[in-house]
């Protein structure tokens, strides 16, 4: 059933100090729920399927605020939207961002939906997730006891789980600097190109060697398992060979162990498996000229 909107209370703290500390506060009686662009949940307060009835609204906290080149990267804050993160010229640098941002949703949810956001939503679907996994992203959280950072890589903890705490706000999300000659390579896999979600999404950073093997690897996968998650076996694969049929082939094959797709009413296990196996094909020709497998 829906929730009556007219029992809903909304804090609006003035900056991020006094927004830990309603958080915080809030703990001993019913929970702030942080609201940054509303646009996951407005649709759990449509569906009834929330259950908290107060909000601290994120929008006035300028510190969450700013997309910045840093000494090693880049910093985004975590109410930086969709939109501004596609338009945004010190993004370059950083294309599967940019074209993961350009595949949420459509312009109306690009508009507000928000990268903290889709961080603590934490949907094994979410697009921006395995580009964060694949860079090596290093998440910013805060609370009254101080401000922390934790690698994306070990802030999903299970399905919909956070290694955070209840009174932490995501106030960042920083991304090194990517080796000039990478091949990077994003691929959203839905109904089609607009407010889909993905049955496959994945993000790959692939850093050639000396001689061309492949020294990094990185396969980010999402909506293929409970978290976003990375390829390993297929990653070791690769590593040390250069862009061929053959290593294609064998990690093909590895990608069948490292993921366990589920049946879902979007696609099942089977169709998910050879769209994944597919993308990686398609990522490791587009990487290397020289090979057409
Ligand atoms: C029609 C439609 C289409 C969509 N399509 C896509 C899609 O293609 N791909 C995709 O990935 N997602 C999609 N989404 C989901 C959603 O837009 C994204 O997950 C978006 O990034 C959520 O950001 P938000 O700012 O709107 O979050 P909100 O709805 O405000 O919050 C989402 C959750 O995060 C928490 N939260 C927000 N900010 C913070 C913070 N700074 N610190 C701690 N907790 C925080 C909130 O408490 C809440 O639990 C779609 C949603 C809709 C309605």
């Amino acid at each position: 059933m829906k929730t009556a909107l007219s029992q809903l209370a909304v804090e609006r703290p003035r900056h991020l100090k006094d927004a830990l500390q309603r958080m915080s506060g809030s703990l001993a009686d019913e929970r702030l729920t942080p609201l940054a662009g509303g646009t996951d949940l407005f649709v759990y307060l449509n569906a009834g399927t929330h259950r908290g009835t107060r909000f601290l609204d994120l929008s006035p906290l300028a510190e969450l605020r700013g997309i910045k080149a840093t000494r090693t990267g880049i910093r985004i804050g975590a109410l930086e939207t969709f939109d501004r993160i596609a338009r945004h010229p010190k993004m370059g640098g950083w294309p599967l961002l940019v074209q993961a941002a350009r595949c949420v949703g459509a312009a109306q949810i690009q508009n507000r939906g928000t990268i903290g956001g889709n961080i603590a939503n934490a949907s094994p679907a979410g697009d921006s997730l395995p580009v964060l996994l694949a860079y090596d992203a290093i998440v910013h959280v805060a609370s009254t006891r101080g401000e922390r950072t934790v690698r994306f890589a070990d802030l999903q903890t299970g399905y919909r789980q956070l290694a955070m705490e209840s009174d932490e706000l995501i106030v960042a999300v920083e991304i090194p600097a990517v080796a000039p000659k990478a091949a990077q390579f994003f691929r959203k896999v839905g109904t089609r190109a607009a407010q889909s979600i993905s049955k496959v999404v994945f993000a790959g950073v692939l850093v050639p060697g000396r001689g061309g093997v492949m020294e990094h690897v990185r396969l980010a996968w999402g909506s293929m398992a409970p978290i976003t998650t990375r390829a390993p076996r297929a990653e070791a694969a690769l590593l040390g060979h250069k862009p061929s049929v053959q290593a294609a082939a064998w990690a093909g094959v590895a990608l069948g162990e490292d993921l366990v797709p589920i049946d879902d009413i979007r696609s099942d296990a089977e169709y998910r498996l050879d769209a994944a196996r597919n993308v990686l094909a398609q990522f490791l020709r587009a990487s290397h000229a020289g090979y057409r497998g």
